[in-house]
């Protein structure tokens, strides 16, 4: 049976996921000159075009051509949840029928992005919505990169991203090649152009995997999502702990900061009645004592079927001011777009269990996701 003329679409590759050298190749079989790879890349990255049709310093037929055997982006924007505060959550369909979700981020001075590595996540947090179901895949370079573009097509012409957050869905050090390749692009002037030092990788500690991140030499950020201060508790709600210990956790924390002179960031997911107490604040305090970190109290957006709550905020207070009494720089990462819910995940498990929702308000957005 023929394929119909959107299926056969459909299952064009992105012209983002072919190899340079691949294009050129295919290029030079046209008579095309390889500078038209260029032209081509910055019409998807830099001004945002949505067709071939659009690329109108290339010659007609090479747009025909082009269509053809391509599609702009391999991915696909399936949904997007916007909140009253300026959140965008973005469910990016992959050419395998999955999933991923990204978020895009506006406040007054920034546009940040959260995207994406993984499909699932297999660190199996206890909390978090993305690790209920496994890892499926790595995502391929043009799967992370386009979740930039989806999100970047979502500002006005004048904006630009200005922060991205490797912190939604997966473990991104456990996807570290893909991921790297996806911010050559991002982070290059050909690309997106933006600053190394305003992209925050968020791991849930993978030592092996810091510390090669490190010797890269590279200026991204790097957040390591401790949640508790000790084996004991970690072991319970971090299950890949077993397999670490947080002393060497925080041993490659250190070596990051040694070696590439960047301030490490702690994330904490606060859980009511688990890890809130002022003896948790204590040990997290002796944990990281005589070390110059930042640390980021995040009070648990909630996850449907999961049974965790949101300490109060007076709880959430007195935990914070016990560290910075301690004398550690720490913020509380305000909760956004919880009108329509709540953390990293829940949006794509809706879709994958046949629940989404027709209103995109009744999806999910987030910009405190314990992703990471
Ligand atoms: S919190 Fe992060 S590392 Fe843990 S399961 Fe969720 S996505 Fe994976």
């Amino acid at each position: 049976m023929p394929l119909s003329a959107s299926l056969e679409q459909r299952l064009l590759p992105g012209v983002l996921s072919v190899p340079s050298d691949e294009l050129l190749r295919w290029l030079h079989a046209r008579n095309e000159p390889p500078y038209r790879v260029k032209q081509i890349r910055r019409w998807i990255l830099l001004r945002r075009a949505s067709s071939f049709e659009q690329m109108t310093d290339l010659p007609v037929r090479l747009r025909a051509e082009l269509a053809a055997h391509f599609r702009v982006l391999g991915t696909e924007l399936r949904e997007v949840a916007n909140t009253t505060d300026g959140t965008s959550k973005l469910l990016v369909g992959l050419v395998d029928g999955r999933a991923v979700e990204c978020v895009l981020m506006r406040t007054e001075d920034r546009r940040t992005v959260c995207v994406s590595t993984q499909v699932g996540c297999a660190m199996g947090c206890v909390f978090c919505a993305s690790g209920l179901e496994g890892v499926e895949r790595n995502l391929e370079p043009y799967e992370i990169l386009e979740q930039f573009l989806h999100a970047t097509r979502l500002l006005g012409p004048q904006e630009r991203l200005t922060h991205a957050v490797i912190m939604g869905m997966g473990e991104p050090l456990a996807n570290l090649n893909n991921l790297l390749a996806a911010l050559e692009v991002v982070c290059s002037r050909d690309g997106l152009g933006l600053s190394r030092r305003r992209v925050t990788i968020s791991t849930v500690g993978l030592p092996a995997a810091i510390r090669r991140l490190a010797d890269l030499g590279v200026q991204y950020h790097l957040a390591i999502s401790l949640h508790a201060p000790t084996d004991t508790l970690r072991n319970q709600i971090v299950p890949v702990n077993r397999k670490v210990g947080v002393e060497e956790l925080v041993a490659a924390g250190d070596y990051y900061f040694e070696k590439t002179g960047r301030q490490v960031t702690y994330e904490y997911v606060l859980l009511k009645g688990i890890n809130d107490t002022i003896d948790c604040a204590r040990r997290l305090a002796e944990l990281l004592r005589g070390r110059s970190v930042h640390i980021n109290l995040i009070p648990y957006n909630p996850v449907e079927s999961l049974n965790f709550e949101t300490p109060s905020p007076h709880r959430v207070r007195q935990f914070t001011d016990y560290l910075r009494s301690r004398g550690f720089v720490v913020h509380v990462r305000r909760t956004k777009g919880r009108e329509i819910s709540a953390a990293c995940g829940q949006l794509r498990l809706r879709h994958k269990r046949g629940q989404a929702a027709a209103s995109p308000h009744n999806a999910t957005a987030q910009s405190a996701s314990p992703g990471n």
